[in-house]
């Protein structure tokens, strides 16, 4: 199941995002571009997405597939047909590294025997679900299409498939939650020794259904307050450790060796195409997204190549930002040898003043050539990431 053969060297790694923006209901906080679709509706999609991809067969000459990720939406909802479509296509347009890591998303209650086979059979190494809370009541105010004990069969069933590294997404400061109902839906999580587990806090989102019941003023009274958000945040972390999970980005715990290697091109400033409705690119310095509006998508899917050509590079300064924007995502942090030889050039000096200043007050500290943000500085993260977005 190798890509195409011939020539690799000096072929620069490149990470591939594949949307699919289909679920079989909307859940009640999402925002993401994801909808109910028909039968027809998705091999409509899926046609217009193999276009797309076709379209972009010059990057081969430089590229080799490291990863490839598909997301939504629920990917695990479509007839695995059109996964393996897109694979096939993937594998006949560019060349892979030796061992990819090719992951989907996944809900519990869309997962069979046969589409966990179907998917071992393709080469899909890595699974993510979608769990979010082990406690029934918080389901049901998420507006989640399964039970947890749907999950449960979904989780065995896929490693009786042969996965052998899999995500669970969990969710913490959900309405109504007291610390003992987090406790208890990641010590479920975690006996279940998953390989990954993502865990984010609950972020009410304009235009939701969410935002109309919790979002307001009313609603909010039953929201954990940010203490208690940061008290389960940093218990998150304990616990975890704990059970030999490193958290090894601000929201994401791995085993060691299991970290994703797909997300970690994101944080780390690697190269990435994505494909499909509002799916995000970065190429050779240049960052552009497809519409987020799915019909506005379908009709510009066959122009997606000739927008990116068309996309002026980010300058020197935007993509020194976003280095120190995400770098100090992860727990490795930045590195002023990593940062020269990506740039060639040194912190810039208002860099130098912010680190030290951050430093001193204990928001960041030093390991070696790396500098990371300490839990205090986590507790603050969006305030001081912002602060290297503003020279
Ligand atoms: S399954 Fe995910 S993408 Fe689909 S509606 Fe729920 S949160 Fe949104």
């Amino acid at each position: 199941m190798a890509g195409k053969k011939g020539q690799t060297l000096d072929k620069k790694p490149l990470s591939v995002y594949v949307h699919v923006p289909f679920c079989k209901r909307k859940c009640l906080y999402c925002d993401f571009p994801s909808a109910p679709g028909t039968p027809e509706e998705i091999a409509f999609y899926f046609r217009i997405l193999m276009q797309e991809i076709r379209s972009f067969e010059a990057l081969d000459s430089l590229y080799t597939v490291s990863t490839v990720f598909f997301g939504g939406g629920t990917p695990s909802l479509v007839d695995p047909k059109y996964v393996r479509q897109v694979l096939d296509l993937l594998r006949a347009q560019y060349h892979f590294e030796e061992d990819p890591e090719i992951s989907l998303e996944a809900n519990p209650g869309t997962l069979t025997q046969e589409s966990l086979a179907a998917y071992r059979d393709m080469g899909i190494s890595r699974l993510s679900i979608g769990l979010q809370s082990a406690n029934e009541d918080e389901l049901k105010i998420l507006g989640r299409i399964h039970s947890f004990e749907d999950f449960q069969k979904s989780y065995e069933l896929a490693r009786e498939a042969g996965f052998a590294n899999i995500n669970i997404d969990l969710m913490s400061a959900l309405p109504r939650q007291t610390m003992e109902k987090w406790q208890r839906t990641l010590q479920i999580a975690a006996d279940l020794k998953p390989e990954h587990i993502s865990a984010y806090s609950l972020i009410i989102e304009e235009g939701t259904p969410f935002a109309e019941t919790w979002g307001t003023r009313v609603g909010r009274i039953y929201l954990p307050g940010e203490d208690l958000d940061r008290e389960m945040y940093h218990y998150t972390k304990e616990f975890l450790a704990s059970r030999g999970y490193e958290r090894y980005e601000i929201s994401n715990y791995a085993l060691p060796g299991f970290e994703s290697r797909h997300n970690m091109t994101y944080w780390t400033g690697g190269d990435y195409v994505g494909f499909g409705q509002s799916a995000a690119s970065y190429l050779d310095g240049r960052r552009f997204q497809n519409p987020a509006e799915k019909t506005e998508y379908l009709e510009e899917a066959r122009e997606a190549y000739g927008r990116f050509k068309s996309t002026r590079p980010l300058s020197l300064k935007s993509r020194e930002e976003e280095y120190m924007f995400l770098g100090l995502r992860m727990h490795r942090g930045v590195s002023r040898e990593e940062f020269k030889l990506r740039f060639g050039e040194s912190f810039p000096g208002t860099y130098e003043k912010k680190l030290l200043d951050y430093c001193m007050q204990g928001f960041m500290e030093k390991e070696d050539d790396r500098i990371r943000l300490t839990d205090k500085g986590i507790d603050v993260s969006n305030v001081i990431m912002a602060d290297f977005l503003q020279d």
